[in-house]
């Protein structure tokens, strides 16, 4: 048995003191403070680990882009002990039960925080749901859009149908990148060739408005087939409101946004700057306020990193390669899983946003949602996923050990608020704040 304590333990929404013992991986008590303890932390909190719903690892296939150990070491010194993994930018993509094996086999040993896998949902793989249900992914993620990469295909509002018809009977949830095509395939004219290191006509070729109607789309399917369908990262005030109607009509829709788009704006993003490229793309300041108004009323569920990173030269930050700072045709997605949590505290405190709540956001929500049994919160019985946070600290990105396989991040240099001093995960110290290592690995597939 080892017994943690703290002034600040987040029980049921409070911070409280407590000790919390911890044995065969999993919380046996919360006891009052004052007794027999090995680890006292003080004034520092403890909240359970993060639960990041939205994370691409691209092993194997493109593992040089991000693996599961680089990926998983940053998720655990960030404060994140489980991760989702999506089913593309590996190779094979996830799309039938021989690569969900093949995906598991080569995260098995590599895994310093659970692990998770969503299935894909694409054109003509209808047959695979059942079976890639029966081996136990959380649920499916189609693109409305071509997704950036060949071997995973987007899904037609046709495909769209056959892929609800056959997940419905499943239980499971189909997740869905909400952009409308048509809309884009018009918005896209804009680029002349001209003009590729503008981000004014980057957010111009992907508007507000093929949110909207994509996720018009979704609502509608959701209702036909009696689907649960989540939207992936929505970035848009207009596609929030959609689904804030939509849920106050007893649709089964969810949603999430992602941390680059409540802390950043387009106003922030200069032209050339394509670190910070993400598709829907980050948008003006207002939007991300509106993005926090629904969080703040529950139109938003959860919040995710959505990490997807890839080489440098195709992130258009090498010189003499054709992306290089240009929004055209550098890779779209961003490196960031090890500042989940602080990106988040820093902008919900700037608002006024409780500690507890992000820990919500972060941790209690996505657990409930993805039916994580026994995660997400601290209480006996309860697995001992659970990190040491200084909410009070602030550090500078890259003054710490960046894990990602890639140090790019639009986050460099950025001050940012909260630092994790301890993560355990199942009970296991693995990371602790100074030590510039990650123990392991002791993650479980999940
Ligand atoms: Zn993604």
């Amino acid at each position: 048995m080892v017994i943690l304590r703290s002034k600040k333990v987040l029980l049921d929404g409070e911070f409280s003191p407590a000790r919390i013992k911890i044995e065969d991986e999993k919380i046996v008590g919360i006891a009052p403070y004052e007794g027999e303890h090995d680890i006292d932390y003080g004034e520092l909190c403890i909240l359970p680990g993060c639960i990041d719903l939205h994370v691409h690892i691209n092993e194997p296939g493109r593992t040089n882009w991000e693996g599961y150990e680089s990926g998983t070491q940053a998720a655990a010194a960030g404060g994140t002990t489980t991760i989702v993994d999506m089913p593309l930018n590996s190779i094979p993509s996830t799309i039938n039960a021989s690569a969900l094996e093949t995906k598991r086999a080569s995260a098995k040993a590599k895994a310093y925080v659970n692990v998770g896998f969503w299935g894909g949902a694409v054109p003509g793989n209808e047959k695979d749901i059942p079976d890639l249900a029966a081996e136990k992914v959380r649920g499916f993620k189609c693109f409305m859009v071509p997704s950036g990469v060949e071997e995973f295909d987007f899904v037609s509002t046709q495909d769209l149908e056959k892929s609800a018809e056959a997940i419905q009977p499943t239980g499971l949830r189909l997740l869905a990148h909400a952009e409308d095509p048509e809309t884009i395939e018009k918005s896209a004219k804009i680029w002349t060739g001209e003009n590729g290191a503008s981000y004014a006509d980057y957010l111009l070729s992907r508007p507000e408005e093929a949110e909207e109607i994509a996720v018009q789309t979704l609502v509608r399917i959701s209702t036909t087939y009696d689907l649960d369908v989540h939207v992936v990262h929505v970035a848009s005030a207009r596609a929030l409101d959609v689904i804030r109607a939509a849920k106050a009509q007893g649709c089964k829709i969810t949603a999430e946004t992602c941390a680059h788009y409540l802390y950043f704006s387009a106003e922030d993003i200069s032209d050339g700057d394509t670190l910070f490229k993400c598709a829907p793309p980050i948008r003006k300041a207002s939007v991300r306020e509106a993005l926090w108004g629904g969080l703040a009323d529950g139109t938003l569920d959860f919040i995710t990193s959505d990490h997807s990173p890839s080489l440098p030269s195709l992130k258009g930050l090498e010189k003499e390669t054709p992306s290089f700072a240009r929004f055209d045709k550098a890779w779209g997605g961003i490196s960031s899983i090890q500042f989940l949590l602080s990106v988040v505290w820093t902008s919900a405190k700037a608002r006024g946003f409780s500690l507890s709540q992000v820990s919500d956001w972060l941790s209690k929500n996505p657990a409930e949602w993805n039916a994580f049994e026994k995660r997400g919160r601290l209480a006996s019985g309860f697995c001992a996923d659970l990190i040491v946070f200084d909410p009070d600290a602030f550090f500078e990105v890259g003054e710490k050990k960046i894990f990602h396989r890639h140090k790019v991040t639009p986050y460099y240099l950025e001050k940012l608020s909260g630092l994790v001093h301890a993560t355990y995960v199942s009970g296991k110290l693995i990371f602790s704040d100074g030590d510039e290592a990650v123990d392991g690995p002791f993650g479980k597939l999940v």
